[in-house]
């Protein structure tokens, strides 16, 4: 990290270099006529435009993300192009040493933050200042905290109630601050990402392409894990299974519902013969009869996983919706139609049951 002001123009945030023997010989270019600055700042690479001031930073923000410090503090040498300014990692490492006071002074220096982000800023490092000397027992300090410096924003005064109630809470249990990495995310948060790079975006980018080329892809039969960034995503006709290799017997009329369970450890089937299956799927990917479900008197059109596949609904047409066990086979609960033409069923991602509105159990798994 360096020292120039990232709301400045492109050509007033390049940095270049004395010499390439330290970090430090990094130097700010205020020149707009330095050769040199213009054509960093006006650099792109590839086809689309990138800017390649933007694309260093990023990287430089992962090796730093990832822990490999010297290398980022290499690159931004090597490229005279910093992470951000020095203003900015000044301010950051004070909050990670807990110099509240002085990150106050800072963040008022740095450039390109309008009032609302510096009082949601104060007002997250004041409450930190605030917990802190609660945690030290500095009971009357951190009540002048509230009163001269947090009161005075006038935001978020649900937190301030909140807040003032620790005051008798104190002396009866203890009270913690936030780790201090977790309160700089959560200034990174409020910060425009020009000034602060949102932690991890370029892993988010290359994460949005992987996804991008998953939907894309019209023979897609693969798992997360088998994506490689080195080559473009492709399944392939030749994936597409083409061979039997089991066929299961078991229902006495049409087979009209088909779901595995999210884990892969089992098969559910729904059959117009009234009823639904249970089927354990093996290591081997070999699949054998874990339960039958009876006890629908219409023909079953649909079965559903909780998210947890510890239980199953199935639905019977313009019948009931019943929900099961999947380790003991038993129905935990039926639910009427209530006048509702049902024909479907399904769970929402917190494991409750979306047709019915009904709460079910939690996960167990
Ligand atoms: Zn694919």
């Amino acid at each position: 990290m360096g020292g120039v002001e990232a709301n400045q123009p492109p050509s007033k945030r390049i940095k270049v270099k004395r010499s390439s023997s330290s970090p430090s010989d990094i130097i700010e270019s205020s020149d707009l006529d330095s050769p040199m600055a213009e054509s960093l700042a006006d650099d792109t690479i590839g086809y689309k435009g990138v800017r390649k001031v933007e694309f260093v930073r990023l990287v430089a923000e992962s090796l730093h993300s990832l822990g490999y410090k010297k290398t980022g503090e290499y690159l931004e040498k090597e490229s005279g192009i910093t992470l951000s300014s020095s203003g900015v990692t000044e301010f950051a490492q004070q909050i990670l040493d807990g110099n509240w006071d002085e990150s106050l002074n800072s963040l008022r220096k740095i450039s390109g933050l309008d009032e609302s982000v510096v009082k949601s800023s104060s007002f997250v490092i004041l409450e930190q200042k605030f917990l802190q000397l609660l945690n030290e027992h500095k009971v009357e300090n951190a009540l002048r905290a509230l009163r001269n410096e947090i009161s005075p924003l006038s935001i978020n005064m649900n937190r301030i109630c909140e807040l003032s109630s620790f005051l008798l809470l104190s002396n009866q249990r203890t009270i913690k601050p936030k780790p201090r990495s977790e309160v700089l995310r959560d200034l990174q948060k409020l910060f425009p990402p020009n000034v602060m790079i949102p932690e991890l975006r370029l892993l988010h980018l290359v994460e949005q392409a992987v996804d991008l080329q998953r939907d894309s892809c019209s023979f897609h039969n693969s798992l997360n894990g088998d994506t490689s960034l080195f080559i473009d995503h492709n399944c392939g006709k030749g994936q597409i299974p083409l061979h039997t290799s089991q066929i299961l017997c078991h229902h006495r009329d049409e087979v009209w519902f088909l779901e595995f369970s999210h884990n892969g450890k089992f098969l559910a089937s729904s059959s117009k013969d009234r009823s639904a299956v249970i089927w354990d799927v093996d290591l081997d990917g070999k699949l054998k009869i874990k339960y039958e479900l009876l006890g629908h008197k219409q023909s079953v059109s649909c079965v559903s996983w909780s998210p947890c596949d510890n239980q199953l609904l199935t639905c019977g047409v313009e019948e009931v919706v019943m929900r099961w066990d999947v380790f003991s086979g038993k129905v935990l609960y039926v639910y009427d139609k209530n006048d509702l033409g049902m024909i479907s069923c399904g769970w929402s991602p917190e494991g409750y049951s979306r047709e019915l509105t009904t709460k079910v159990s939690q996960c167990r798994i």
